[in-house]
């Protein structure tokens, strides 16, 4: 790696219009350090770019200069590709423009914006899109994996509604993609990640979303068999496209583990009520919040259980049914569970997410199922180990469950090039292709890497 000298920055600072930040500047911690705790990485230099061209010098500065270069948007990837160590951290979270179009339906937003800030904006004209289940999660990393959230049985994947996109290639061009313009490029973006350059704005199409009927019900861990057989019976039973259900196994506030159903119905509020019917009497629930909210709220209402710089673990992988072989596994490692904060998790997808051809887009998991997620979250460096080891083992039990497929905004830093390889499946080699095309010295190789052709 080329030596990274002050004359070379002091000339890239004479143009650019946001902040550079080397190891010795105030703000230098706070901007390197990403969601998950657990990543430690100290970049040679922090480009916090305000626009494209800022974006354009930054890219060019890391290539001729040999620099390693990571891209962060909302800095939430669990493997902490967002930050690199001694390289370039390309920073797009100054970038917060949200412009809305009430009359064409349509919101364009820049690469740092989070699902938080989009949502006040949409929703300030009564729209919304498909986004991630919290709300402090970047729209970039989310929406350029696939994007699974509580409007996509409804609206599909939260890449689904991407309209077009703004790009800076690794050769620090500007290109704008979408069904008519670079349409090979729009495909890849569709589910490729960050792997065809930094994207400066993202344009989706937007749904009409007034109040919606969201909550979670909660039983006692006692019950957790029962609750996963409920929860397998309704999932199973061809849920309408309004209701969106998660399955998991999870901590109240005081510790105490706990079975629950999570649910958002976005339909009209008697519809609501009558498809959340056989949930609300399933049995006796220790805490049930289902009721008529704000979508804003919905986003919201898991947030407290993610904070920043928590101690992050994940492994996931798509299921095609949930077998009462799973479900005691399920149970009986949880049981085992060494964090209050951890919890497995089991995603429904269904509807508008899977009505979408395999080779459609990049992301090609569109059957009925499940991602079955471990969440291994704890505070205390010390407890790493054992945290970590949960969530292996755990992954390993339900591997008899899996099907093929593998969600890529979940990997994790020791899922090597064969997880990349499942998550893109059948679309792999065109996008080995499309990598030659945009970015053939794979510059952007900080993400989920597909290698070049
Ligand atoms: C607490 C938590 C909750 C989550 N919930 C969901 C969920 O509900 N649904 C879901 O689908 N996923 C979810 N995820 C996973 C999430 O989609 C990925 O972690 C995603 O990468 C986060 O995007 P980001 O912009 O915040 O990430 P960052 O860490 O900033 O970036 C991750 C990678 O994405 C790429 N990238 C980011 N921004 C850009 C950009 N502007 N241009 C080019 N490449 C870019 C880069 O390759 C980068 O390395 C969750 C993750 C966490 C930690």
């Amino acid at each position: 790696m080329a030596a990274l000298d002050s004359t070379s920055i002091t000339d890239l600072s004479v143009r650019f219009s946001g902040v550079l930040l080397r190891p010795d500047h105030s703000g230098y911690d706070e901007v390197r350090r990403v969601h998950n705790g657990l990543i430690d990485r100290r970049p040679a230099l922090i480009a916090g770019c305000v626009g494209n061209a800022d974006i354009v010098d930054a890219v060019n500065f890391a290539r001729t200069h040999g620099l390693e270069l990571a891209v962060r948007g909302g800095g939430h990837n669990v493997a902490g590709r967002a930050v690199c160590e001694g390289g370039l951290m390309l920073d797009l979270s100054l970038m917060k423009g949200i412009h809305v179009d009430p009359v064409r339906r349509t919101a364009r937003a820049q690469g740092g914006v989070t699902w938080r800030e989009f949502n006040r904006e949409t929703q300030a004209h009564g729209l919304a899109t498909t986004g991630g289940v919290i709300s402090t999660t970047g729209i970039a990393g989310l929406t350029l994996g696939g994007g699974l959230g509580w409007l996509m049985a409804k609206h599909g994947l939260a890449m689904d509604n991407l309209l077009s996109a703004e790009v800076v290639t690794a050769a620090g061009d500007i290109v704008r993609a979408s069904k008519e313009e670079n349409d090979d490029l729009f495909w890849g973006l569709q589910g490729g990640g960050g792997n065809f350059g930094a994207v400066s704005w993202l344009e989706y199409r937007l749904h009409p979303l007034g109040t919606v009927t969201s909550g979670l019900i909660a039983y006692p861990f006692a019950r957790a068999r029962d609750v996963l057989k409920f929860f397998r019976e309704i999932t199973s039973a061809g849920l309408s496209d309004e209701l969106a259900i998660f399955g998991a196994l999870l901590h109240a506030p005081d510790e105490a583990q706990i079975a629950v159903m999570i649910a958002c119905h976005c339909g009209p509020l008697g519809e609501a009520e009558a498809a959340l019917q056989p949930i609300k009497k399933f049995s006796t629930p220790i805490l049930d919040s289902i009721g008529p909210t704000s979508y804003e709220e919905t986003n919201r209402m898991l947030d407290a259980g993610f904070p920043r710089g928590a101690l992050n673990y994940w492994k996931s992988n798509f299921m095609s049914e949930l077998s009462d072989q799973a479900i005691d596994t399920l149970v009986s490692q949880f049981a085992a569970c060494p964090s209050p904060m951890s919890a497995l998790v089991l995603e429904h997808i269904h509807g508008a997410a899977t009505r979408v051809g395999v080779t459609e887009t990049a992301f090609p998991h569109r059957r009925e199922g499940y991602n079955f997620l471990v969440v291994s979250e704890w505070l205390d460096p010390a407890d790493n180990e054992r945290n970590i080891a949960w969530a292996r083992e755990s992954y390993d039990l339900m591997r008899p469950s899996f099907t093929s497929g593998r969600y890529v905004n979940y990997l994790g830093d020791d899922d090597g090039e064969d997880a990349v390889v499942a998550a893109y499946g059948p679309n792999y080699q065109r996008l080995r292709t499309l990598k030659a095309k945009y970015d053939p010295n794979n510059l952007f190789h900080l993400n989920q890497n597909i290698r070049p052709m």
